[in-house]
């Protein structure tokens, strides 16, 4: 049973409470331990079982569409994420795809795009991917080559993407292209691109460590109906950051939802282990990594919590989101390996949780911004304020 004390935390209301016990109880019935091999078919089987528990209502925005409010609740966000995280990587990414994936069409579409897709996502219905990068254009988002042409009522996408996560299994992707209204971030737009759309290809699946869908997609003369992007032209850019801003912090309570599983594996194996006479929880050496992993733990929910709080209140959240986001990635890398440690060779045996979590941690410190645009991020903001505010 994992750790509640937080819950107690005065960054959480009591409806936030009730959700994390409503979600674990939820997650204990609903998420497999062991996944099928069929990645494809298990990440289905998620997203439909997340919409009929009615989970996917809080990664929408929009009550008259499903949402759980008008805007996503970044702390129920938070709370779900480490929960499932905690249970399977795959049930966190199953969730929060349908979140990141549908996220432009919350915080922009129209009415029409809303009631056409919103309803879908949170059932479970419809699977959703975001497709912004690029193998040119990764961390350098701007330096994106894949165009939109408009002709007549229509605009025409050529490109490529990739690293999309659930590409190949998705009924739906926000493709993000240069429409060219200005050079660099300012002449992007999105797009709803339905799957089967004619010049829209599965260039490729892409296998990684911690097995989820992912692929490459080509676009070539993909043509789609002006009503199919998402704000207005050359706003594209700006849609994409400001998705990743809800999103961020969520990456970072996934992180800490790994890295709780992983300290209490360590804690049940070093409290069981015997050698030399003794528990491998009694030697000092063991306690010292215990409480480092503690401690570590302990710090993550601090910040991530702090940032979706702060973001809930409507305030900006920048530095505290970038702030989460490494810390706990980071930190959460460090606790997996300290427990893959403490289990000894059972640590690196395939399947058992800490060696999953081992290759589950690895690409959140990559994806929605490495550790290092965080780390220009907070730099950036603290500089920020030392010109506005003088020289401390
Ligand atoms: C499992 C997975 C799922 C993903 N899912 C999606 C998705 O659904 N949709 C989507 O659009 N994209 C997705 N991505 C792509 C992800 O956002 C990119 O991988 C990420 O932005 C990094 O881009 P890149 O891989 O091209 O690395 P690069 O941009 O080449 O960066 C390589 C490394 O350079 C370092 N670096 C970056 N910037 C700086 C800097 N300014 N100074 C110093 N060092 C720096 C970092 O260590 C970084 O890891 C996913 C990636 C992975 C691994």
């Amino acid at each position: 049973m994992a750790d509640t004390a937080d819950l107690d935390w005065p960054f959480f209301e009591p409806r936030h409470r009730e959700l994390a016990r409503g979600i674990e109880a939820w997650a204990r019935v609903h998420v497999p331990q062991v996944h099928d091999h069929d990645v494809d078919a298990a990440c289905r089987a998620l997203v439909r079982a997340l919409g009929q528990g009615g989970w996917l209502r809080h990664a929408v925005a929009g009550t008259a569409h499903g949402g759980a409010g008008e805007t996503i609740d970044t702390r129920a966000l938070c709370l779900i994420r480490e929960t499932l995280a905690r249970h399977s990587g795959l049930a966190d990414f199953a969730f929060a795809m349908q979140g990141l994936g549908s996220g432009a069409i919350s915080l922009a579409g129209s009415p029409e795009q809303r009631a056409a897709w919103l309803p879908r996502v949170v059932r479970g219905e419809a699977i959703a991917a975001f497709a912004l990068s690029e193998p040119e254009a990764g961390s350098d988002v701007a330096a994106m080559a894949c165009t939109a042409r408009q002709e007549g009522g229509d605009y025409v996408l050529d490109g490529e993407k990739t690293w999309i996560s659930n590409g190949g299994i998705a009924d739906f992707y926000v493709v993000f292209a240069r429409t060219g209204e200005a050079p660099g971030a300012r002449g992007i737009s999105a797009f709803i691109v339905e799957a089967g759309t004619p010049g829209l290809e599965i260039a490729e699946r892409i296998e990684v460590i911690a097995p989820h869908p992912l692929a490459r997609l080509r676009l070539a003369g993909c043509r789609v109906p002006a009503g199919q992007r998402i704000g207005p032209a050359g706003e594209g850019f700006k849609l994409a950051m400001r998705t990743l801003d809800v999103f961020r912090t969520s990456v970072a309570a996934a992180a800490l939802g790994f890295a709780r599983r992983a300290l209490d594996e360590a804690l049940q194996r070093a409290t069981t282990r015997r050698m030399f006479g003794q528990r491998l929880a009694d030697f000092q050496l063991t306690q010292a990594k215990l409480a480092e992993m503690a401690a570590t733990v302990d710090s993550a929910a601090l910040l991530t919590y702090r940032a979706a709080w702060q973001r809930d209140q409507g305030r900006g959240v920048t530095r505290e989101a970038a702030m989460a986001k490494m810390c706990a990635t980071e930190g959460a890398q460090q606790v997996i390996d300290a427990a893959v440690q403490i289990f000894g060779g059972l640590g690196v045996v395939r399947e058992m949780p800490v060696e999953r979590l081992y290759r589950e941690i690895r690409a959140l410190r990559i994806y929605e911004g490495a550790t290092e645009v965080q780390q220009l991020i907070i730099a950036r903001e603290l500089l920020k304020d030392v010109k506005e505010r003088g020289q401390p």
